[in-house]
């Protein structure tokens, strides 16, 4: 059940945009930058970062992809456990400053799946977290560099995120749990 939307579409367009300059400004530039989107949805939201910054800076970021999921430990009613399944980082981290980039932080699990794969590429300059929405409830000390937005939410609330790319429509919301 819908509870509020979080954001519209210009609402999406305007903190990545935002987040975007931040990536710039943070590190003087874009050299050396790379972005590494989070399948699913992290992906075209690592490509319109890209878009927007060649836009502002008029240079081209290469963009990587990580594939991971969250799935049920039942055998031990653990928490949902991060699976790395597939990379596909056609240029070298080592050196780069690199930006992980996702739809949604939650208890950080998956971003620290995601530095562990990272680190087995290479030696990254420096890696920075970039989310559109943050939800709070971590239970790890994983912390966002740059944020669309903070969300606080209930651990039964869930944020639906729709991305043109992938739901042909555009906003943020909070469903009850
Ligand atoms: P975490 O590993 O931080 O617990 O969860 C983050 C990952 O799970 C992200 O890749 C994100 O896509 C997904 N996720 C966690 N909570 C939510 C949520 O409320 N809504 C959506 N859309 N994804 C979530
Ligand atoms: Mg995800």
């Amino acid at each position: 059940k819908e509870k509020a939307q979080i954001l519209d579409d210009k609402g999406m367009r305007r903190a990545m945009v935002r987040i975007a300059h931040e990536i710039i400004e943070r590190n003087k530039g874009v050299e050396n930058v790379a972005l590494i989107g989070v399948r699913r949805r992290g992906v075209p939201l690592a490509q319109r970062l890209a878009k927007y910054i060649s836009e502002i800076e008029g240079t081209t970021v290469p963009v990587g992809i990580l594939d991971i999921t969250l799935y049920r430990d039942d055998l031990t009613t653990l928490a949902n456990q991060p699976q790395v399944h597939q990379t596909e980082v056609s240029f070298s981290v080592t050196d780069k400053k690199l930006v992980l980039v996702d739809d949604v932080l939650y208890t950080g699990r998956t971003v620290r799946a995601a530095l562990d794969a990272i680190m087995d590429l290479g030696r990254p300059e420096v890696v920075q977290l970039a989310v559109l929405i943050d939800r709070g409830h971590r239970e790890i000390p994983i912390r966002a560099d740059y944020v669309g937005k903070n969300v606080p939410t209930s651990r039964k609330e869930v944020i639906s995120v729709k991305l043109t790319e992938i739901d042909k429509e555009e906003r943020v919301i909070i469903l009850e749990g």
